[in-house]
């Protein structure tokens, strides 16, 4: 008989190619397309199976309820998101959806039923890949849509009514997915980080979601002929860009801790070979599980940055655009999770996301736990993406522990 944890793993291989792909030569899922609705029909029949009802929510997420005891008690929610990037791996997101159904259906096969109804959310939109706006579905879930959230358009100009008419749904009742009020939330992610394999370890206790802070940083020098402009007499944008990516890198190392920060797009103008560059535009992603932590490292950097301007005599302005508070899983939760990990013998490990998830969103609702699974090479976003079933059954077999442990609280 198949584990119920390399069943997951088959099945997220299987949504993997056409028809729950929009693209023949690789995976590409994108939010109310229709490769995402033949995935829901083939995700929502395997919810049946393992004893559940579903049903579609007003944002467009499949869900699945197991009823408990106790019909009335708020559910225990376990979810993920079944969007994907453009040339995706196979199990960043769907993984932790089967890893849910199988829990569901473990437990259905055993006559179990815990007071609480289980409820597993397949997340319709997660990675933001079709529309700009990221974790829309769970944000209606979570009660949490900010004015104007809904008003976007997908590259093509289709607006989000438009994408949800096929699916007999309106942007005007959108936010009517909102949760009435949930026990809590589980979900089970590829870590999508080498922490885990380094270890040696098949699955860890998420801390919670890193705080993250972004700034778009203009560096000003003096555009010059490259052949007549002397080097003593330059104010070059891009060589003062350059030592400033560096600082920003040594900054981080030498902080030694979750803290990463990452110059990930940078302009050069003019961008032409035969000029000094006079002006450069570039970005700075700083996170830390440990907002104060973050905080500091992102006056350091700045302070470096312009030292260096003054150094070398450049312009330098920075802007904030992004800041993301650090949202913590809930102790009791970790707690057990952790009990539940230690008692299928894996050595208790916890670490930080450095990546956001659909349970940042819901800790709006309802308290959190997140366990990482060991994904090949920490590699994600990427056909190369691997998860070993084996892992998948410990993860679900750390799940059931937990959902045993929450019960008899
Ligand atoms: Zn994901």
């Amino acid at each position: 008989m198949v584990s119920g944890g390399a069943r997951a793993v088959a099945r997220c291989d299987e949504l993997g190619v056409a028809p729950y792909s929009d693209a023949p030569d690789m995976l590409f899922r994108a939010y109310l397309t229709p490769a995402f609705a033949a995935a829901q029909r083939a995700i929502a029949g395997w919810m049946i199976e393992a004893g559940m009802t579903t049903r579609i929510d007003a944002a467009a997420n499949l869900v699945g309820r197991y009823e408990g005891l106790e019909p009335d008690a708020p559910p225990l929610i376990i979810g993920s998101h079944i969007d994907s990037v453009r040339d995706a791996g196979r199990y960043d997101g769907p993984l932790g959806v089967m890893l849910g159904i199988e829990a569901v259906a473990a437990l259905h096969a055993a006559g179990r039923r815990m007071r609480f109804p289980i409820e597993i959310y397949a997340f319709g939109d997660e990675e933001g890949s079709r529309f700009a706006t990221a974790m829309l579905t769970s944000r209606a879930v979570a009660g949490t849509l900010e004015p104007g959230m809904l008003d976007i358009a997908d590259a093509r100009g289709i607006s989000l009514d438009e994408a949800l008419a096929p699916f007999e749904l309106s942007d005007l009742k959108f936010a009517e997915a909102r949760h009435p009020g949930a026990l809590a939330y589980l979900e089970a992610h590829i870590e999508q980080g080498p922490a885990l394999e380094a270890l040696g370890l098949p699955v860890g206790v998420v801390t919670g979601i890193a705080a993250q802070l972004r700034y778009i940083v203009t560096v000003t020098g003096v555009a010059g002929h490259a052949g007549t402009s002397a080097m003593t007499l330059r104010s070059d944008a891009l060589a003062a860009a350059a030592e400033m990516v560096l600082a920003i890198e040594r900054i981080a190392r030498e902080d030694a801790s979750d803290l990463v920060a990452t110059v990930g797009r940078m302009e050069v103008a003019p961008g032409a070979p035969n000029v000094v560059p006079g002006k450069v535009v570039f970005t700075i992603d700083i996170r830390s599980g440990d907002q104060a932590r973050r905080d500091r490292a992102a006056a350091a950097i700045l302070t470096a940055l312009r030292g260096i301007a003054a150094h070398r005599g450049t312009g330098f302005t920075s802007e904030q655009t992004n800041d993301l508070a650090a949202s913590p899983c809930d102790p009791r939760l970790m707690d057990l999770l952790e009990a539940a990990l230690v008692a299928q013998g894996v050595a208790p490990h916890r670490l930080v996301s450095g990546a956001g998830h659909d349970a940042m969103i819901l800790a709006a609702l309802c308290p959190t736990a997140m366990l990482f699974i060991r994904c090949a090479g920490g590699i994600s976003h990427n056909p190369a993406e691997h998860a070993d079933p084996a892992d998948a059954e410990i993860a679900l077999r750390v799940m059931l522990g937990f959902i045993e442990r929450l019960d008899a609280l």
